[in-house]
């Protein structure tokens, strides 16, 4: 009998962020001069209080399984984290903790999607939304905004048909774009859900990476009434740059939490203790993340700054997260058919050792994304790399 793997052997790729920025690593270590513009991880180290918090645990022993949904004092400290920082009252019950934000939006869609279910996703989208979802079998229905600067309006869900939906993604700030809803918008946004019965995702992991004077305004303070429907996504993987430690938080409705609760108990079972012990003290280093967030703001302006004026090449400023999504339809020769991102990723990465990604597995071919997450020196001469590439692409 031949062998066989199921279906979702033969539909799922690799991350394209994690596999483009994995050879970008590969590089680098052959001694190649690549500038990584790829990677979607800060370049700091994790703040000093949360590396001796693990030191200490591991020193002190009693690492064995926690809870599958967490020790309860990380719990406790998230709610109450939470709890101040949204103006409702987050009870432990109503969190979990999971081997980064990607578990527990995979813990929550697998507990909220039957098969077939359609997913309201707006473009540009983080890859791994769809990847999810084909995974469960259900299906994406993207939200294409109508307006410049990457948000979607009401307008544009109701003619997307996003009312049919069993559940909608909202990632702000947004990975690829870096736009941030503002509350009026999300407001507005609100309105809207109150007239459908979805469930809303609320992927918020760049929440402490924001550069306007108003912040990050998180969808359960404009709507805590809608707060059975809503799933908010967040951990410390960027703001903390905890990248590798895997440690994802998700609030929501004790039902939706405990059910998520039952499938990571079967799959994964707990974040592994030291991490879990070591997050303990990640909330006491508020002043080092905002000092990180002025970093990121900072080479945000630089590369903003050193890629104005490139013909063929256009962006909406980003206002969080660390990536610029710029607009290169104009050096694409539209006789050469589709995939001219990744030839102009390929054409930056052959010609001047620059590493992107390109726009098509965000749902915008003909863009490509660029992550700030560099020191402002190399982001300038990534720029100019990027200015003498563009230079010598042939479309
Ligand atoms: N959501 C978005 C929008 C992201 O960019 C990422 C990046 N990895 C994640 C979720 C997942 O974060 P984590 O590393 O905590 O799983
Ligand atoms: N989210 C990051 C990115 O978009 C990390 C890679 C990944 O998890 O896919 O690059």
């Amino acid at each position: 009998m031949e062998l066989r793997l199921g279906w979702l052997a033969d539909v799922l790729g690799d991350s394209p962020t994690l596999k483009l920025s994995g050879q970008a690593k590969e590089l680098l270590a052959k001694g190649e001069p690549v500038i990584n513009l790829t990677a979607g991880e800060p370049d700091f180290d994790t703040p000093e209080p949360i590396k001796e918090a693990a030191h200490r645990a591991i020193d002190e022993g009693g690492n064995g399984y926690t809870a599958s949904a967490g020790i309860p004092a990380l719990r406790q400290a998230v709610a109450t984290h939470y709890s101040a920082k949204m103006g409702v009252t987050i009870e432990p019950a109503e969190v979990i903790i999971s081997n980064g934000a990607k578990q527990i939006l995979f813990n929550a869609l697998s507990m909220l999607l039957n098969q077939g279910d359609e997913v309201a996703v707006p473009v540009p989208y983080w890859v791994t939304y769809p990847a999810q979802i084909a995974a469960l079998r259900a299906r994406m229905t993207p939200v294409v905004p109508s307006q410049p600067g990457w948000k979607i309006t009401p307008e544009d869900l109701e003619r997307a048909g996003a009312g049919r939906a069993k559940a909608l993604i909202l990632n702000t700030p947004s990975n690829p774009s870096g736009a941030v809803y503002t509350r009026s918008e999300l407001e507005a946004l609100a309105d809207y859900f109150r007239m459908t019965s979805f469930f809303i995702l609320t992927d918020e992991i760049y929440e402490d990476l924001v550069y306007t004077d108003a912040g990050h305004v998180p969808l359960m303070t404009v709507a805590p009434d809608l707060r059975h429907r809503i799933v908010t996504v967040s951990g410390l993987s960027k703001s903390y740059a905890m990248t590798g430690w895997r440690v994802g938080f998700g609030i929501a409705d004790r039902s939706t939490i405990g059910a998520m609760n039952r499938l990571q108990s079967h799959s994964t079972s707990n974040v592994n203790t030291v991490a879990q012990k070591a997050s303990l003290a990640a909330f006491g280093c508020g002043a080092k993340v905002a000092e990180m967030a002025r970093a990121f703001r900072l080479r945000r302006d630089v590369l903003v700054e050193s890629l104005s004026g490139i013909d063929g090449v256009s962006f909406t400023v980003p206002d969080g997260a660390f990536y610029l999504l710029a607009d290169v339809r104009g050096l694409i020769d539209p006789d050469r058919g589709s995939g001219g991102d990744w030839r102009l990723a390929e054409h930056l990465l052959a010609a001047q050792k620059l590493a992107t990604v390109p726009g098509e597995p965000f749902g915008v071919p003909g863009h490509l994304r660029l992550s700030y997450a560099i020191h402002e020196d190399t982001l300038r001469e990534a720029a100019e790399r990027f200015r003498a590439g563009v230079a010598t692409f042939g479309g």
